[in-house]
């Protein structure tokens, strides 16, 4: 009966909130990165600020209503924005709203039309196509830094614990199906609650997993934050600064080889566009442009897809099924280095691989 109550009352609350909102509070079928999104890292975004720490004017192509910043930065309140629609006319500076901050890892956004023109109007509300980014004097340079132009602003989304209950379930399930023996070798997937993740914001559809996709989380490949740490960062923007039920991918995998899990195989995830559904997003967490994955994270992501080869017979273990992101166009994940050894992944995923 207890239940019954609770299933009730998570029922009603959803419905409250799908009527405040009047949205349809499933994800829609959106990609992990933008197309011109920009990924800097030390010296880069030394460069990039120039000797007065402002930016030049940088363009987006496809124009933006957000920008999604994620920085890695010792202190708070480093970066500064303005945007501007024709290059000339430009908002005010602000701040991002910060949306996750632990230790160095930051996420948050900043909307053009939030934000008053400092002349002129926004007229009948464009996208913003320029922007610029500035470090006050005296303030540390991030060592990190990604910007995604993003064409819309979410709408707010019900509090975590409206699917809490909903979350807990398909943990157990899933871990429990999961976590067992493959010909190759024991899958371990870590849960949500090892990295503290919170509970999804709204309902994302369910789907019988037929294909993976390979992807990077572009984050610092040789990271100071524990993966914890930078798991719970990249929850939070897909969450709030995006506007997502939860964590995009379905599974990632750290570079000590470690298993976590997303939204697990059964959510239909947010990481290909136009092309999620049936589709389980594999992220490898770093980015991997140049610098390529280690062997335990090759080998567990070879035992990650031969377990969802083993449960859904509908992924077969061939580049058909399994794909890099690239392949769908329009991005460069998962970076050239992790890319170009899916075929080796899927070898040990048929044939087997050893951990250390
Ligand atoms: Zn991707």
């Amino acid at each position: 009966m207890r239940d019954k109550g609770g299933r009730l009352k998570k029922l009603a609350l959803a419905l409250i909130f799908a009527c405040a909102c009047g949205e349809d509070t499933t994800d829609p079928d959106v990609d992990d990165h933008p197309a011109d999104r920009l990924v800097l890292e030390g010296p880069e975004i030394t460069d990039l600020l120039g000797p007065d720490g402002v930016t030049e004017a940088l363009p987006s192509t496809d124009g933006f209503r957000r920008l999604g910043l994620l920085w890695d930065a010792t202190e708070e309140h480093v970066l500064e924005v303005r945007s501007s629609v024709d290059g000339t006319t430009w908002t005010a500076w602000a701040a991002p709203e910060v949306v996750s901050v632990e230790m160095l890892a930051h996420a948050g956004h900043v909307d053009a039309v939030a934000i008053v023109p400092e002349a002129g109007s926004m007229a009948d509300d464009p996208l913003a196509r320029w922007y610029q980014l500035r470090v006050p004097a005296g303030r540390a340079t991030p060592t990190f830094l990604v910007i995604e132009p993003l064409p819309d602003i979410p709408a707010r989304l019900p509090p975590d614990e409206v699917f809490a209950a909903e979350d807990a379930a398909d943990e157990v399930t899933e871990i429990a199906a999961v976590n067992r023996a493959t010909p190759i070798g024991t899958v371990k997937v870590h849960s949500r609650a090892d990295w503290g993740a919170r509970a999804p914001r709204c309902a994302s559809g369910t789907h019988t997993p037929n294909r993976a996709t390979i992807h990077h989380t572009v984050t610092p490949t040789n990271d100071s934050m524990t993966v914890p740490q930078r798991l719970r960062q990249i929850q939070r923007f897909h969450q709030v600064s995006r506007g997502w039920c939860d964590i995009g991918y379905n599974f990632l995998i750290s570079r000590d080889g470690r298993v976590w899990r997303g939204r697990g195989a059964r959510r239909i995830g947010a990481h290909v566009s136009n092309a999620n559904t049936g589709n389980v997003g594999v992220s490898f967490i770093g980015t991997y442009t140049s610098t390529a994955p280690t062997e335990n994270q090759m080998c567990q992501a070879a035992r990650l897809l031969r377990r969802l080869h083993e449960d859904y017979g509908g992924i077969a273990l061939n580049r058909t099924d399994v794909k890099g992101h690239r392949q769908f166009g329009g991005t460069s994940c998962p970076g050239g280095a992790l890319y170009s050894r899916i075929d080796k992944i899927l070898r040990k995923a048929r044939g087997g691989c050893s951990v250390d």
